[in-house]
């Protein structure tokens, strides 16, 4: 990504949410040893945990400052991001940024959120109304100036074409009232691959495609400006391994009946530790290097599945519950496929309790 948008934008480095549960220390250390220069995570308490490791580049907190936050922001050296004018004037109030080695404040350095038509977060405020919030608020700077896109893969909608119309009027408008922030940036992951190159600024923002996923496109998608693999492979052991009769109900609810003799294996891993339940009968996984259905509803710590296609699998064995296995693979954009949802919430469901290894 590093080259497909180099040299005129640099990347942002986005390990919110532990980095989609990669584990945010780690990813961040591997960014930094490449020489990243922005983080990017959603709270002042996701900024928190990697200075506490040792992570030193710029970190973004994209998701919102609480008033009570505000001195840990300027102790931690974080950056906020601001999504309302209101808020030039509380942190201007609170005096701007940390006392330097000569005793002078420093300016806080803010990137400022337009809302360009997603209706989430971002100020709908007007050019001459943000110039006076700035003007008002001495003791802060604004450096960067963003926007976030609802629909970055839908070519058929014209939506992401009108935002990022609405971000170049807006930093014209801006730019005739004085107002000319170091930093832009727009483009997550999405609008990096399918090149939105209007839109690549100076910064551009991917999570998700650092982890090996691109979402799939809408419509007539340019091809992709590079392409990734997945990042994590999730693996799970079977506890114990049955053979049951015809007719015989399993798990709770008994929601699936044994059409004849059966060969199951109960694996440790459930809804708890990130199996979505709606796997549940519908799902898959691979077992002895070949798919083994969900039989049954998922549990909290459990999951079984049919392995009578793979007699020879034991307890203790190791089962792909994402990754894989010589030819037969499965990842989090064909599991969410299957249990109705997208693999960014497949990855962000992979619980605290899952066990990291982190191989080169
Ligand atoms: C999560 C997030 C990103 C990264 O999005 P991906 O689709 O994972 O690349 C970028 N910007 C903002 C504001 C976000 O919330």
């Amino acid at each position: 990504m590093r080259d497909a948008v180099s040299p005129s934008a640099r990347v942002i480095g986005v390990v919110k949410a532990d980095a989609y549960r990669h584990g945010a220390v780690e990813v961040a250390r591997v960014l930094v040893r490449e020489g990243i220069e922005w983080l990017a995570v959603s709270s002042v308490e996701e900024g928190a945990v990697l200075r506490a490791a040792g992570i030193e580049c710029r970190i973004l907190v994209m998701a919102g400052v609480m008033s009570w936050e505000r001195d840990m922001v300027r102790e931690l050296s974080l950056t906020p991001v601001l999504h309302s004018l209101d808020e030039f004037r509380a942190w201007n109030e609170g005096g701007g940024g940390l006392v330097n080695e000569a005793g002078n404040r420093e300016k806080l350095r803010v990137h400022l959120k337009l809302d360009t038509g997603m209706d989430r977060l971002g100020t709908r405020a007007s050019a001459s109304e943000i110039a006076t919030a700035i003007t008002g608020a001495p003791h802060v700077e604004l450096e960067g100036l963003m926007s976030h896109f609802a629909s970055a893969t839908d070519f058929v909608s014209s939506q992401t074409d009108e935002q990022i119309v609405a971000f170049h009027q807006m930093a014209g408008a801006l730019a005739e009232h004085g107002v000319r922030p170091a930093l832009m940036h727009f483009s997550s992951s999405n609008a990096v691959a399918y090149p939105r190159r209007s839109a690549w600024l100076s910064l551009v923002r991917p999570g998700h495609a650092m982890y090996g996923y691109v979402s799939p496109a809408r419509g007539p998608a340019p091809p992709a400006a590079f392409s990734v693999k997945p990042a994590l492979a999730w693996k799970t052991r079977i506890v114990t391994v049955k053979d049951v009769p015809a007719g015989a109900k399993i798990g709770y609810g008994g929601s699936f009946v044994a059409p004849a003799p059966m060969r199951l294996a109960v694996l440790s891993a459930g809804y708890a530790d990130g199996v979505q339940h709606r796997l549940s009968n519908k799902g898959k996984v691979i077992a002895g290097g070949r798919f083994a259905p969900i039989v049954g509803t998922v549990s909290m710590d459990l999951t079984t599945i049919d392995i009578t296609q793979s007699p020879q699998l034991q307890p203790g064995d190791e089962v792909t519950l994402l990754g894989r296995e010589g030819e037969v693979s499965l990842d989090a954009q064909q599991i969410a496929k299957t249990a109705g949802t997208i693999s960014y919430n497949v990855l962000c469901a992979i619980s605290a309790r899952v066990k990291r290894f982190y191989v080169d």
